[in-house]
């Protein structure tokens, strides 16, 4: 990366964009919008309306070729909180690593990217391209990203759409949906030594997390076609069903009178939402005349997994860069993966945390400088190749 470049992302992690409550979000955009227009591109700031989230602006920068293939490019400038003792925001270069809140994730890759599209700006791109500089990732944004997607932004449908927050060695290709499940089992409260008159709810919750066991077993026999990274120990993406949460009980003497059961379930993408519910109320089913339960679901999303053109595409200039081009799927999910599926994308994903190491939520961040440069290298030649 050149000395210019990097010294912009020292610049850009030395102002503090903490999330929450989401600092400095305006000097941010502020940095960056001359230095998108050094890379070539026309910027929009965009005030996201207060209904949808309170004094947030987010930056788009465009380079557009209409009826060229459509590409969204998607970032966000806001960082993870992080404690003082590491001086987070005294960014600084380590032998063969920068250290500071926010290298990794992700500003390292969005000054990469804008490197890179500074070194094909004097030439023709075969896309018709916009980036996206959003805000709130780490907490949510997703109404912020629909107002960008839905309202600020054309030809959404469809797109490509290279995610450069994410890791470093490997396309991704996907995410798992998701499916967050509250079952409350009521009781009735009595002293223990009359409990003859009272219903235990943690009691009657036993044939409620047997039949989720064997539902779990069903359920996490079920394999993606698409592939994930070996180390997590795994080939394909699987389906998985984790109770997560068991609450109930006051005291060691007074029959309970409600149990919460919350359980995970983690969708492959050939799974559907609507499927999967299904088969959750149908295997507490039969257990309707014995347990007095309300069966919830808190929050549920579909997930996504494709090898599209255009991530096989950006594997094959990974691998002329690095010998390495593997497509894989992530065991985690996201609101992008869930649009991804909605808008019809072809999706990929490449950024420059590394999964083991550069501990992007955690102390210490930190990122390869050589990763930085192969990062910029495979975005540049993307860039030029639609
Ligand atoms: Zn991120």
């Amino acid at each position: 990366m050149s000395k210019k470049w990097l010294g912009r992302l020292l610049e850009l992690v030395a102002l503090d964009t903490t999330n929450p409550p989401g600092k400095n979000y305006r000097q941010a955009m502020a940095l960056l919008k001359p230095w998108c227009r050094e890379a070539g591109l026309k910027t929009e700031l965009v005030e996201i309306p207060e209904k949808i989230a309170k004094d947030r602006v987010n930056l788009l920068a465009h380079r557009r070729h209409p009826g060229k293939p459509r590409l969204l490019v998607y970032s966000h400038i806001d960082v993870v909180p992080a404690d003082e003792d590491w001086q987070p925001f005294k960014p600084r270069v380590e032998k063969d690593k920068i250290f500071g809140r926010g290298v990794a994730d992700m500003k390292g890759s969005l000054i990469a990217f804008l490197a890179a599209a500074e070194q094909v700006k004097d030439q023709k791109l075969p896309w018709d391209l916009t980036l996206m500089i959003t805000t709130d990732e780490e907490t949510n944004q997703k109404a912020q990203v629909e107002y960008l997607l839905d309202r600020k932004i054309d030809q959404v449908k469809g797109a490509v759409f290279l995610d450069i927050d994410s890791t470093f060695g490997y396309v991704s290709i996907g995410g798992l949906g998701h499916i967050a499940v509250k079952i409350t089992v009521h009781g009735k409260a009595v002293h223990s030594g009359i409990s003859h008159t009272g219903v235990n709810a943690i009691e009657k919750a036993v044939p409620i997390l047997n039949a989720l066991m064997k539902l779990k077993e069903k359920v996490e026999a079920r394999f993606s076609q698409i592939p994930v990274n070996p180390e997590l120990g795994i080939e394909k993406m699987q389906a998985k069903l984790n109770i997560d949460v068991i609450a109930g009980g006051k005291k060691v003497n007074i029959v309970p009178d409600r149990c919460q059961i919350e359980v995970d379930r983690r969708l492959i993408p050939e799974e559907s939402v609507g499927q999967a519910q299904e088969e959750i109320r149908q295997a507490l089913e039969p257990l309707k005349d014995q347990v007095d339960f309300d069966l919830e679901f808190v929050h549920s999303m579909a997930g996504y997994g494709q090898v599209s053109p255009a991530a096989r595409k950006l594997a094959q200039i990974m691998k002329q860069v690095t010998g390495q081009g593997e497509l894989y799927g992530v065991m985690g999910s996201g609101d992008l993966l869930a649009m991804a599926a909605d808008y019809d994308w072809q999706f990929a994903g490449l950024g420059v945390i590394r999964d083991k190491e550069s501990n992007a939520h955690g102390r210490l961040e930190n990122v390869y400088l050589e990763d930085l440069d192969v990062v910029t290298k495979i975005l540049k030649r993307f860039l030029l190749q639609a």
